[in-house]
């Protein structure tokens, strides 16, 4: 006789590697991977684990979480704020992370502009008069370029041990397959999406049919974004409150990118300089050598070895002073790709590192260096 699904529920215990959390926010960091929004907004974040995982995500400049309880986002919202690495090594992107408190029942303009928009494991938190706002406020007000929604699959209860209603005392409800398909796509059909239903936390072989432990649907806007702009112009009143604000170091902010190319400028000048004058100690017996400039096997000599064809370029010395010109410093691809143009290097070391009078070259006196 084949074994019912409550007695296949004493034969075995499910359980999902990694974790099922993990999985389902391994399926958002696919997704994020995909698709490079550059503005994400996690709708019922909780403990802002998810947002957090999404901070590394490169093509995210701003990240934003909303949740109707304050005391469990404030929990460990600190773990989002930029540690001491972010300000000695500005990323490129700029990122600004955000935690509101609200509803998602309730419209709020800071909604408005993202490109993907996640609900992990939160419709089944909500009160039926909630579900009823929420395709509005999601779909048709904030109306991202996709929306993740993932929610239990309650066909998959029986094979979960100890769940006797719902794996959760705060769910509302659980949906089987067909449930959350015809809710989704009723959804999908008001608010011009299209969806495709996924999943995560595969069934045992042999109970196929009982679908994903979790089950998901990607919702993909059918409409371009520029058809919306009617809804930018409707002024909609701020009520969510925001809790937390994070603004990451970055090299697009000024003060950051000069800090950057000054540190930069002063290490290669430093490093050619070095090199300059222990070629000037090694050819102090033979003056026809002494003012040549010779490569030798370090990155600095190799690379200016290569650069060094034009006289503009070549480092100098006279007297105490060493003049390193700053094309050549420029040169390095590094000050390069930070400043993008000559006039920019010049502009953001103006004042910070001491130039010769023509503002060619970059100066060292030499004269007090070895007191
Ligand atoms: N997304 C998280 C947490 C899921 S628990 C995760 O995957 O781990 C559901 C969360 O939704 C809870 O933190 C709860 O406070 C929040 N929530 C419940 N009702 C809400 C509402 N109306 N608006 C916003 N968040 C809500």
């Amino acid at each position: 006789m084949e074994k019912s699904f409550q007695e296949e529920e004493f034969a075995r215990v499910i359980t999902f590697t990694p974790p099922l959390y993990k999985q389902r926010y391994q399926f958002v960091k696919d997704l994020v991977e995909k698709y490079k929004p550059k503005k994400v907004a996690d709708l019922g974040c909780a403990d802002c684990r998810l947002l957090w995982m999404l901070k590394f995500c490169s093509c995210i400049e701003v990240l934003a979480g909303l949740d109707v309880s304050a005391s469990v986002m404030k929990e460990k919202m600190h773990t989002l704020s930029p540690l001491p690495f972010d300000y000695l090594q500005p990323s490129e992107r700029s990122l600004t992370v955000t935690l509101h408190h609200g509803s998602v029942a309730q419209k709020d303009p800071c909604m408005l502009g993202f490109d993907l928009v996640t609900c992990i494991e939160l419709i089944e938190h909500l009160e039926e008069s909630e579900l009823k706002k929420f395709p509005e406020v999601v779909f048709g007000f904030m109306a991202p370029s996709i929306v993740v929604i993932s929610t239990p699959n309650s066909e998959f209860n029986p094979l979960l041990p100890g769940v006797v209603l719902h794996r959760h005392p705060d769910h509302k409800f659980e949906w089987n397959q067909a449930q959350f398909q015809s809710w989704a796509l009723e959804a999908a059909r008001c608010y011009d999406y299209s969806v495709e239903f996924t999943g995560v936390g595969h069934p045992p072989t042999g109970m196929e049919n009982v679908g994903f432990c979790t089950q998901i649907g990607v919702f993909v806007r059918k409409y371009p974004q520029t058809s919306r702009s009617v809804q930018y112009e409707k002024p909609t009143e701020a009520v969510y409150k925001t809790v937390f604000k994070a603004v990451y170091p970055s090299l697009k902010d000024e003060k950051y990118l000069r800090n950057a190319v000054v540190s930069e400028v002063i290490f290669i000048a430093q490093n050619i300089k070095h090199h300059l004058m222990s070629k000037h100690e090694e050819y102090d017996d033979d003056p026809e050598r002494k003012s040549e400039f010779q490569p030798s096997v370090d990155y600095f000599s190799d690379y200016l070895g290569k650069l060094v064809v034009d006289k503009t370029m070549e480092p100098s010395v006279n007297g105490n002073e060493v003049y390193i010109p700053l094309a050549t410093i420029f040169s390095f691809p590094k000050v390069n790709q930070l400043c993008g143009t000559f006039e920019k290097l010049c502009k953001l070391i103006a004042g910070k590192v001491t130039l010769s009078s023509d503002g060619s070259a970059v100066v060292f006196n030499t004269e007090h260096e070895n007191e």
